[in-house]
């Protein structure tokens, strides 16, 4: 007698991660081929999500300058403020517009160019083993729901894929150096967004989240 109940044939039993990622790249993201980035180093352990703050030029919002940048296709003559930068071959693996638009520009499994010298949880040269999430926006400047949506859902993604132990901004890796994405951006909030627990985010962060924590309880006193 045949049983009522047997497996189903010819579904897919895939792993959600595998769904959502193809080589290092994500499904939900447009995506536009940067050439600036090269391999990991064997065996990286993909440990740390680095943010940071980028508009181009600084402070407009909208324009296709930041895919440009990253694709090296920057009219360096278009604004006075791209001779401070012109030249420079940088990538990250994802911009995320104020709108909460999702770009991707390297493959996760490939290092992208975003950290610079750097150092974190004891380890130097962070572009090996992170993944970079540049935001729309003006360092120190605030950010839109939008980007903290879409920042969400793309962290929770990486964090199925990858053995993400750590999420920091590039003020944290390379401090006295980079400054973004700066004190406008909520540490708090991607935190209860993820649901994460507080070892995740940076020292720095944890210190002044607790310190705002007491204060506001010594308020209720
Ligand atoms: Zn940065």
């Amino acid at each position: 007698m045949t049983p009522l109940l047997r497996p189903i044939e010819g579904l897919p039993n895939r792993p959600l991660a595998e769904t959502l990622w193809r080589q290092g790249w994500y499904r939900f993201a447009a995506h536009q081929m940067s050439p600036n980035f090269g391999p990991r180093p064997p065996q990286a352990h993909i440990d740390l999500i680095v943010l940071h703050a980028i508009s181009l030029p600084p402070g407009q919002y909208g324009g296709p300058e930041v895919q440009q940048f990253f694709s090296n296709q920057l009219d360096w003559q278009a604004h006075p403020y791209f001779s401070q930068i012109k030249g420079l071959k940088v990538s990250a693996h994802f911009f995320i517009r104020r709108n909460g638009e999702l770009w991707q520009f390297v493959s996760c499994d490939d290092r992208a160019w975003h950290a610079g010298a750097s150092s974190y949880r004891g380890q130097s040269n962070c572009n090996d083993d992170s993944i970079g999430i540049e935001l729309e926006g003006l360092e120190g400047d605030l950010f839109e729901d939008a980007q903290y949506e879409s920042l969400r859902v793309l962290c929770a993604a990486l964090m199925q894929r990858y053995p993400v132990d750590y999420l920091a901004g590039h003020e944290h890796i390379a401090p006295g150096r980079k400054a973004d994405p700066g004190a406008g951006f909520d540490w708090l909030r991607l935190e209860k967004n993820l649901g994460l627990e507080a070892r995740y985010l940076p020292v720095a962060v944890r210190a002044n989240t607790h310190a705002k924590v007491l204060s506001s309880d010594a308020f209720k006193r």
